[in-house]
């Protein structure tokens, strides 16, 4: 019996795992539901009412291939122990995870039961994102081989030992997990996937570079795939050829059907090559879940979080309308665009100088896309400790009138100022008779920003050692195209493919 694990990749299309198993003997498809897992800090009701939407697509997409989706609760190792005593496993299939530090540790566990049960654990990669890598050198050239080779067929899946008992999906209260305000998420299962890619390669994502920014316009003008891409629905090579087709189609088409289409697609596909881009660092070095990318800033912040700025933070009530109109969406949609995403971090790391885990992790069970890759070096770029980034500190204020000028977002998510003159909605603490209970700032954010930008320009500046790490860092991380030798300096050309540092 060729037991497939489905992990992040519930999907049986371009599934290389379920297709290589399905020629090499009887499959038995396995969902391990992992109590401990969800007990996690940074897992939440959110995130597992998506899979449970997954879960059931992905059973219906097997019962088409005369299957069903076998569900085991409970411990990886112990189910597979259980599996094997009763019904033989020859050999165990997955896709490649890196996720967090938590599923780490349990594939080194499983890795060793198969070791002593003299079972092959076989790992075909899942998106581009390499093992093992010594350095970047090329690495762009490798993933754009790794999406365009043919995608794998949903295999022919010989007739299942119908004696293999599924145990039920326990509810998210069972496992610990409660709801916290949502009212608008995202449907999970394959089927939401398909749809979200082709509604945004040929209506959504018509204005996706003007729009991207603006929490006005980005819950419907940007993609919505990333919770798609987080459990595997859609595989990011079937994301990345059906974009490519879409710039094909594009560039044979009438210059007056192409419009602002080709520079939406084609930020759009870099975007797809920055998810893994991101999620190999995590790869290449799992400390950045827990550990400053650059040690210089060990110590930069206080370790201890001071509860009161958090939660002003996650609740919505810091006094800053952008950045309390933004955790507002989140907390009822699991999704933020970039832009805020990023602006909501930094406020938290430099205008309240905080340690950036607690909130990470609290950004983490919001977003329903979470992706420890992605998330964590994001949330490190924002914070300023990856030593190598361009110090970026977003003056809410600026945003709030660049992204927001007419108040329409703030309106939507903060009832007390819906009344707010649009001249002062960027700034209520100056109206306030009109504030109708919305808090004064928490902090004052000139002096907050000044204060944050001389403490981390201080320690780049004097810290010695900042430099030579630094470049180590660059050495191992950083995204290009050429080894060093064929490097020439960085100019700057408006031609240069974007990149994400
Ligand atoms: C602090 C912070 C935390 C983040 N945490 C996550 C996370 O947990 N999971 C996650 O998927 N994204 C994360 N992002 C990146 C980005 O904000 C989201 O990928 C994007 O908003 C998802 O919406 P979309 O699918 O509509 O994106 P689109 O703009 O339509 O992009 C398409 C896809 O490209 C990838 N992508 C887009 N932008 C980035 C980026 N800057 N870095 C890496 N990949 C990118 C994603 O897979 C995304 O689904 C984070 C960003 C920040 C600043």
């Amino acid at each position: 019996m060729q037991v497939v694990w489905f992990k992040r990749d519930l999907r049986i299309h371009d599934h290389a795992a379920l297709a290589l198993a399905a020629q090499a003997g009887p499959v038995l498809p396995l969902y391990i539901l992992e109590p401990e897992l969800w007990a996690q800090p940074d897992m939440s009701a959110r995130q597992y009412a998506f899979l449970l939407d997954c879960l059931r697509d992905l059973n219906d997409a097997l019962s088409g291939l005369g299957h069903r989706l076998i569900i085991r609760v409970g411990s990886a190792t112990e189910i597979l122990e259980d599996l094997h005593r009763n019904h033989r496993i020859h050999a165990l299939w997955s896709h490649q995870e890196t996720w967090n530090a938590w599923t780490y540790t349990r594939d080194m566990a499983v890795s060793k039961w198969c070791r002593t049960h003299a079972i092959t654990w076989h790992e075909p990669m899942q998106h581009g994102v390499f093992r093992r890598l010594s350095q970047r050198d090329h690495w762009a050239k490798r993933w754009h081989e790794q999406m365009l080779a043919p995608r794998v067929q949903a295999p022919y899946l010989p007739p299942a030992d119908p004696m293999i008992v599924t145990d039920h999906l326990p509810s998210g209260e069972k496992l610990g997990l409660f709801a916290v305000g949502e009212t608008d998420l995202q449907s999970g299962g394959r089927r939401a996937g398909v749809a979200v890619l082709n509604s945004f390669l040929y209506e959504r994502g018509r204005s996706y570079t003007r729009q991207m920014s603006s929490p006005v316009t980005a819950f419907d003008s940007c993609s919505r795939l990333s919770p798609h891409l987080a459990f595997g629905t859609i595989s990011l090579r079937e994301a990345f050829q059906a974009t490519e087709k879409r710039a094909k189609d594009l560039r044979d088409a009438a210059q007056t059907e192409r419009g602002t289409w080709p520079r939406a697609i084609k930020s759009f596909s870099s975007r797809l090559r920055w998810h893994c881009h991101f999620i190999q660092k995590l790869e290449d070095q799992p400390s950045i879940e827990y550990q400053n990318l650059h040690p210089a800033y060990d110590g930069l912040r206080p370790r201890e979080i001071d509860e009161k700025r958090l939660h002003a933070w996650a609740t919505g009530t810091t006094g800053y309308p952008m950045i309390d109109a933004s955790m507002r969406a989140l907390r009822a949609t699991g999704w933020l665009n970039f832009r805020m995403r990023a602006m909501v971090m930094s406020f938290s790391s430099y205008h309240l100088w905080q340690d950036w885990r607690r909130p990470a992790q609290h950004l983490a069970q919001m977003f329903v896309d979470y992706e420890p890759g992605i998330h964590f070096s994001q949330v490190q770029m924002q914070s300023g400790t990856t030593g190598i980034n361009s110090i970026r500190i977003y003056n809410p204020i600026k945003q709030s009138i660049d992204q927001d000028p007419k108040g329409v977002f703030i309106r939507k998510w903060i009832p007390e100022l819906r009344d707010m003159d649009t001249a002062l909605i960027h700034t209520p603490w100056k109206a306030a008779s009109q504030m109708n209970g919305y808090p004064m700032p928490i902090v004052d954010e000139p002096t907050a920003r000044r204060a944050a930008a001389d403490l981390v320009y201080g320690l780049r500046k004097n810290n010695p050692l900042h430099r030579t790490e630094a470049r180590r860092i660059v050495e191992k991380h950083a995204s290009r195209k050429k080894p060093p030798a064929a490097r020439k300096k960085r100019t700057t050309s408006p031609n240069q493919p974007e990149l994400p540092f």
